[in-house]
């Protein structure tokens, strides 16, 4: 028995607490904020010792043989620094359940895709009829499922944040999408940092591991120069075929999954997901799914025939014949550029938020191919002018989203997209972006 203190009560922390109790350990959890009532229930029920809502009591932190900290606790706040002095080892939650079940993982990462590409494996294997647990910074957090359930495959979204907890944890298949810039306020603003963190999931690979991963994305093909990686490599583009596990067409309307003899090839109008980005997330996909040995058919419907995830590129209304699209979860500029390239008619734009250190300057080409109106929702909109004002589209300030659906219903005319895709975090005028696309819906439906 160690002791184990876990920092922070969310998901992940009271999913810790259940399961490091499991497992006889002795148990402290220690949150400065309050704990949502279902999360300390659940301490509660499993006689679990907590604190919460004052400052870490740094006697019982200091007494740890191991402490799990949450993903949102960055590295600078005191009480780890304080861990970090004293030399007391800090891992993820991620790591601990990995410690307690035999399961196979599934593990996918990356800026952007990594919940849609997540899902949309679920989605697959569920329909190939495999025992599948669903976790990571989805759902129930990979601890609680392993101390409550008993799942042969897991299949886990993985931030960065949660592998820069990780020391043996091993993934079975690891998926990296893509690595652009995002939350580089937490690694010293520095991009070969935050992608030295996205690459921990491959670090414990071995030989009959697999790594995929996208060789269209620079940053990702430069790393892999720069490492051994054991693990075999299962690439896929859009650009190139040779030594791909999935590619393209040169007719750009054919995707082919070709790690099997048999190759798959699927139509891109047949994919459920649209958008360039969703075909590198459905190659992904796909390839994991003959890796697992899923039988080509159900690849092919189960690609075909995934409903998509909440707020991401969401058809929500046609008014007026005005398409009305929800991509609240756009907060970055990469998901934004994404969103406004897979638009095929005038876009009527909602941007804007909480800047997190954008450069707006690389959407520039594709907000004058594709956008009408920009509709600016957000606090301070100042960034946003400066970076398409000179554009001399018609711009507006909003401070709310019924207030921005209003005008856009009043610019946009029959035929044109109205399409949330903030490009930035949602914190100065909402709950979070669950919460901004869900405002951003209920104003459509009210027009
Ligand atoms: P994550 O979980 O990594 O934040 P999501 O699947 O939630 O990713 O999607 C976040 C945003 O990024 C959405 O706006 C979505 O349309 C966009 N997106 C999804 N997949 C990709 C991708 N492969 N590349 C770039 N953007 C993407």
């Amino acid at each position: 028995m160690s002791r184990i203190v876990i920092l922070g009560g969310g998901e992940s922390g009271t999913g810790a607490a259940v399961l490091a109790k499991q497992q006889g350990h002795d148990v402290f959890l220690s949150d400065t904020g309050t704990l949502r009532p279902r999360h300390r229930e659940r301490l509660v029920a499993h006689g679990i010792d907590f604190e919460e809502g004052g400052p870490h009591t740094m006697s019982l932190l200091l007494s740890a043989d191991e402490v799990v900290k949450s993903p949102g606790i960055p590295e600078d706040a005191p009480a780890v620094q304080a861990l970090r002095e004293r030399g007391i080892p800090i891992i993820s939650e991620i790591e601990l359940a990995g410690r307690y079940t035999r399961a196979k993982t599934v593990c996918i990462t990356g800026s952007n895709g990594k919940t849609t590409t997540t899902s949309l494996i679920y989605h697959m294997m569920q329909k190939a009829g495999l025992n599948v647990g669903l976790a990571g910074n989805i759902g129930e957090s990979f601890a609680y499922q392993v101390a409550t359930a008993s799942y042969d495959y897991y299949v886990l979204e993985l931030s960065s944040f949660q592998l820069d907890g990780v020391f043996e944890f091993k993934p079975d298949i690891a998926i990296l999408l893509n690595i652009t810039p995002d939350h580089l306020d937490r690694y010293d603003h520095q991009m070969q940092l935050y992608a030295d963190s996205k690459f921990r999931i491959a670090r414990n690979l071995k030989a009959d591991d697999c790594f995929i991963f996208c060789s269209d994305d620079a940053v990702t093909v430069a790393q892999l120069k720069k490492i051994v990686l054991r693990a075999q490599q299962l690439p896929f583009s859009q650009r190139i075929r040779k030594g791909q596990a999935a590619w393209l067409e040169p007719d750009c309307h054919t995707m082919v999954l070709g790690y099997l003899r048999q190759h798959l090839e699927i139509p891109i109008d047949k994919l459920s997901l649209k958008g360039k980005h969703n075909i590198y997330n459905s190659m992904a996909a796909g390839i994991a799914g003959q890796l697992l040995n899923i039988h080509n058919g159900v690849i092919r419907e189960a690609l075909a025939d995934f409903k998509g995830v909440e707020h991401r590129l969401e058809y929500v209304l046609t008014i007026r014949d005005v398409h009305y699209i929800n991509d609240s979860k756009a907060t970055n500029v990469n998901s934004a550029w994404y969103a406004l390239e897979s638009m095929t008619a005038p876009v009527v734009w909602i941007v804007g938020g909480t800047d997190k250190g954008n450069d707006y300057s690389e959407l520039l080409d594709l907000v004058r191919q594709k956008v009408k109106a920009i509709v600016c929702m957000g606090a301070d909109n100042s960034k946003i002018h400066t970076a398409f004002g000179h554009l001399g589209l018609p711009m507006f300030d909003t401070t709310s989203a019924r207030e921005a659906v209003q005008r856009c219903y009043a610019l946009a005319e029959p035929g044109d997209v109205v399409l949330l895709s903030p490009c930035c975090a949602s914190f100065d005028l909402f709950e979070n972006y669950e919460d901004r696309g869900r405002q951003f819906k209920e104003a459509v439906r009210a027009l």
